[in-house]
Formats: structure tokens, C-alpha cells, sequence
């Protein structure tokens, strides 16, 4: 029988490229994005919707054994904290924790029956790091590290881990909007600013979606079956610096 992925945020950048992996490596999984793909099993979802994410994942639950959760769905936010309104702190907060809160809680019922379990919560660097103008970007991916750690100790007698990612910078659609919306306001150029994110990196070049994805796989499966409670950095050298 196929084991069961359920993933937030599959339909684009490293939600995409995680969905194509576990689908290559024979998990039936179930992408639950606002937005549709042709990729895995979709579910319209807004993750930020508490009453929707239990409804669909308590359905999936029914006929399935959830065996791993990924909650990946995320959006950044560029502001320092004076220009961070108590709205758009609300919107951060919302859909990067509330969202993995909401599916975490979720999938336990059928993980704790079954005993196992594996919870991958795309964290940041920036749960590691701070970086400057992400008051409420930073302060979310705290929070998912922290809730990585908490997960892993409440639920290890169940055999259920959790542990978080955090990747440096990674080329993916919100990478790009995240710089557009950088050069929109300061006049920047934007092959300029690239090449300038690029040569911060110790590897000079940026992460790519594919490799957060290898990652992700081998953290669901048995092979990482003695690793929960950690923080798992993929960032090309960045935070060693
Ligand atoms: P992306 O924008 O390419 O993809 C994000 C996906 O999440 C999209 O499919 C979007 O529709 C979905 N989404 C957004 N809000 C949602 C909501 N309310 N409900 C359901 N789905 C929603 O972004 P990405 O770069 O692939 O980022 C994925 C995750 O990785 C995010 O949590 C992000 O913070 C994290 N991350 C990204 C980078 C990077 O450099 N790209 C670095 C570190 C961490």
C-alpha cells in the first residue's frame, strides 16, 4: 500500500518540487494550496482557515493513514516592525503558524493510532538568522522551530517525529516576488540584486526547490527514524558565516 503525504503549499516552488518527489517515490499525496495543480491529489485549502484545514485533512483521515505531514505554505512579508501593521502581522502569523497549527492538530488522531509519523515544518534561515526588514517573516519562522521542538517531544511516545527545515535562499516564484517587490521600491536593478544575493552565498549560487525536496524525503522517511526535535539547514554555507 502507498504511504500518504499530506502537504501544504504544493502547488508551487518547493511545495511543487516536494509533491513531483514523493509522487516519483510512490507516496499517493494530497496537496492542499489555494491555488490548483495538476501535481498529487488537490485540495482547495486556505491553510489560515482553521474549520477548512481539519475538514479536508479529518476526510483524508477517513479513508487514509496519514503517515506524513508537510507543512510548507508560507508567505513573506518585507516590513521592520514600525511598518508592520497589526493586519498584516495577523495575515503572517495566520497562514505561516496558525496554518501548521491547524495541520498538525489535524493529522495527529491518525498518526497516534497508527504510531507513526513523520511532521516536516518548512521553517527558514531566518528561524536561525534574522534579516533585516522581515519583522513578521523572522518572527513566524521562530515560531515553526519552536513548534517543531515542542511537537517532537509531546508526541515521540506515539513514534511520531517532527522536525524543521530551514533552507537559505531558494529560487522559487516567492524568491523572485520577494525581490521585484525590493526593486519596485528602491529602484534597484533586478539582474544586479540577483547576482548580489548570489555571491552572499559561500556556494556563489542560490538553492534550488529539487534540493530542499531530496531533503524533505529523506527526513519523512525510516531512514531519519532516530531524527525529531531538530532544525535541518539547507542554505549553501549562509548561516555558517
Ligand atoms: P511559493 O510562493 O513558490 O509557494 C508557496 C505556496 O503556498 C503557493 O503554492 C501558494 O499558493 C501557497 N499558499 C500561500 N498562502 C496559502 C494559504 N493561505 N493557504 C494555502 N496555500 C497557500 O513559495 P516557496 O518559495 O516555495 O516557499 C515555500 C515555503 O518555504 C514557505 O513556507 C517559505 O516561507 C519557505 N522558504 C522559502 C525560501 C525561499 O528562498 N524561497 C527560503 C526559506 C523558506
Amino acid at each position: 500500500m502507498k504511504k500518504v503525504c499530506v502537504i501544504t503549499g504544493g502547488s508551487s516552488g518547493i511545495g511543487l518540487s516536494m509533491v513531483k518527489l514523493f509522487v516519483d517515490n510512490d507516496y499517493r499525496v494530497f496537496n492542499l494550496d489555494l491555488s490548483p495543480s495538476a501535481h498529487g491529489d488537490f485540495r482547495q485549502c486556505d491553510v489560515s482557515n482553521l474549520a477548512q484545514v481539519t475538514a479536508i485533512i479529518n476526510d483524508i483521515a477517513e479513508k487514509n493513514t496519514i503517515n506524513v505531514l508537510i507543512s510548507n505554505a508560507g508567505i513573506h512579508f518585507s516590513a521592520n516592525i514600525e511598518n508592520t501593521s497589526e493586519a498584516d502581522l495577523d495575515k503572517v502569523f495566520s497562514i505561516n503558524v496558525k496554518g501548521a497549527y491547524a495541520a498538525i492538530k489535524a493529522v495527529l488522531p491518525s498518526m497516534k493510532a497508527n504510531k507513526n509519523g513523520a511532521i516536516i515544518l518548512m521553517a527558514s534561515d531566518q528561524a536561525l538568522i534574522a534579516k533585516h526588514n522581515s519583522f513578521a517573516y523572522n518572527l513566524t519562522k521562530s515560531a515553526l522551530a519552536s513548534i517543531a521542538k515542542t511537537t517532537a517531544l509531546d508526541y515521540a511516545a506515539f513514534n511520531i517525529r517532527a522536525n524543521a527545515v530551514c533552507p537559505g535562499t531558494i529560487e522559487t516564484p516567492l524568491y523572485h516576488q520577494a525581490i521585484d517587490n525590493y526593486c519596485q521600491k528602491s529602484g534597484a536593478d533586478k539582474a544586479a540584486v540577483h547576482r548580489a544575493e548570489e555571491q552572499l552565498q559561500p556556494l556563489q549560487r542560490l538553492g534550488q526547490p529539487e534540493e530542499v525536496a531530496e531533503l524533505v524525503l529523506f527526513l519523512a522517511s525510516d531512514k531519519a527514524k532516530f531524527i525529531t526535535g531538530s532544525l535541518q539547514v539547507i542554505d549553501g554555507g549562509y548561516t555558517a558565516q
